[in-house]
């Protein structure tokens, strides 16, 4: 009997949503995968658990200060643990055949850079690395002979129908939006809305960053930026569809008129698992699509209004330089503060808007450029928040 080819696999936010589904996959499949890293940030207890339960080599905890922690829980295992940003970077570094990159934010990208530098493929979830950094990071999959696969629904999608050979025959790639728990509501009704309300997605079971990000739709507006340096289009090329129904997950439009679509239930194991086993397919016991079921699919232009972070996202696309850092960085500090209950959530696209036009967009020549940028942007948002919310 021929032994099933075992795939070595590392994952980069272990913990959080996708790294829970990704683990699901893997532990429906134990004939299919080694894991070899598993990273978290604070929930150690959890990190731990997994770290045993999936016999991994190597547990990091991001919080340095929970290492002592890590070292009491995985005591008698034999599995290594390490802490803080190195840890992470050592995780992303050791010898695998996939490293699924699932840390939420900029705090991603160094590790994430690591495991491009491996030269390995690269499940990419974290699309905030692309938004920041999308130049630097492609240049460096191109150097280093990595795979970069994407994990985000509507670019997974996008890369199953996308015909690389004859990408001149694109004329746009086209990313559906659910809309998220506001669409239809005006700005003015979006005032006093809670952090509670915007997480809870009609069609998605996520982390609490992304789910706000959705809510605002600045979600869909870091996913034209990821698009842009995951395809071969240009700028104008990237439209955004409301589909309530997150049923169609994105579509390319071709020179024929033709438009090729991928289809599927609102699960990310599909995109995850697609990532895991590619080039192969394996099987996933996720819900089939039941097109009868649903009945119909229906579309929508966005509302640019009542969604402006959407708008400011497109306009820092079109400005490029270190706007998208900028765009990124002053999201998750406004993201953070609505969520502790300290901004009003229609005020996420002021204090984006108001860095934006605070902070110097010169593009950024090299990684610590873009960290340089990241950290001005976020004491520019931090300073907005001390004057504007007292
Ligand atoms: P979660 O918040 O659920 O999980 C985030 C993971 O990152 C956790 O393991 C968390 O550890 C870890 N983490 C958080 N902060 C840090 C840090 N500073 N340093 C190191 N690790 C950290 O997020 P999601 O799983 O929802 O999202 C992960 C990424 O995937 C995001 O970039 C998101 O945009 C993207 N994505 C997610 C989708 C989804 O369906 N969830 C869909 C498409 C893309 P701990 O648990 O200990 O806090
Ligand atoms: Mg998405």
């Amino acid at each position: 009997m021929v032994r099933e080819q075992h795939k070595r696999l590392t994952v980069l936010g272990a913990t959080g949503s996708i790294g829970q589904s990704t683990l699901d996959i893997v532990r429906r499949n134990p004939n299919k995968f080694d894991v070899i890293a598993l990273t978290a940030y604070s929930r150690v207890e959890e990190l731990a658990a997994l770290a045993i339960e999936f016999a991994a080599e190597l547990a990091v905890i991001g919080d340095a200060t929970l290492l002592p922690d890590l070292k009491a829980a995985l005591s008698g295992t034999g599995i290594e643990s390490h802490a803080g940003e190195a840890g992470l970077i050592e995780a992303a570094e050791r010898e695998t055949d996939v490293v699924m990159a699932a840390i939420v934010g900029a705090a991603g990208l160094r590790p994430t850079m690591a495991a491009v530098r491996q030269g390995v493929t690269v499940a990419l979830a974290n699309k905030e690395c692309l938004v920041c950094a999308g130049d630097l990071l492609m240049d460096e999959v191109k150097m280093h002979g990595a795979t970069l696969l994407p994990v985000d629904s509507e670019h997974n999608a996008i890369f199953q129908v996308f015909d690389f050979d004859r990408a001149r025959g694109v004329e746009k790639v086209i990313l559906t939006a659910s809309g998220g728990p506001f669409r239809g509501r005006s700005r003015d009704s979006l005032l006093n809305v809670t952090p509670q309300q915007a997480v809870a997605h009609p069609n998605w079971d996520m982390g609490a960053k992304i789910s706000v990000d959705s809510a605002t739709m600045m979600n869909k507006g870091l996913e034209v930026i990821e698009a842009y340096h995951l395809f071969p289009v240009e700028k104008a090329q990237i439209d955004v569809l409301v589909h309530p129904q997150s049923v169609i997950h994105s579509m390319v439009e071709y020179a024929d008129g033709s438009v090729l679509a991928q289809l599927g239930s609102p699960d990310m194991r599909t995109p995850i698992a697609y990532s895991l086993a590619w080039p192969e397919r394996m099987h996933v016991p996720v819900k089939r699509l039941s097109l009868s079921e649903i009945g119909s699919l229906t579309f929508e232009e966005p509302d640019l209004d009542a969604f402006r972070c959407l708008h400011l996202a497109k306009e820092a696309l079109m400005n490029g330089g270190s706007a998208p850092a900028i765009l990124n960085a002053s999201n998750e500090v406004a993201v953070e503060a609505f969520l502790a209950g300290r901004l009003r959530f229609v005020d996420i696209a002021a204090v984006v808007s108001d860095t934006l036009s605070a902070c110097d967009i010169k593009a950024p020549q090299s990684l610590s450029n873009v960290f340089e940028i990241d950290k001005m942007a976020r004491r520019e948002a931090a300073r907005w928040l001390g004057v504007r919310t007292q």
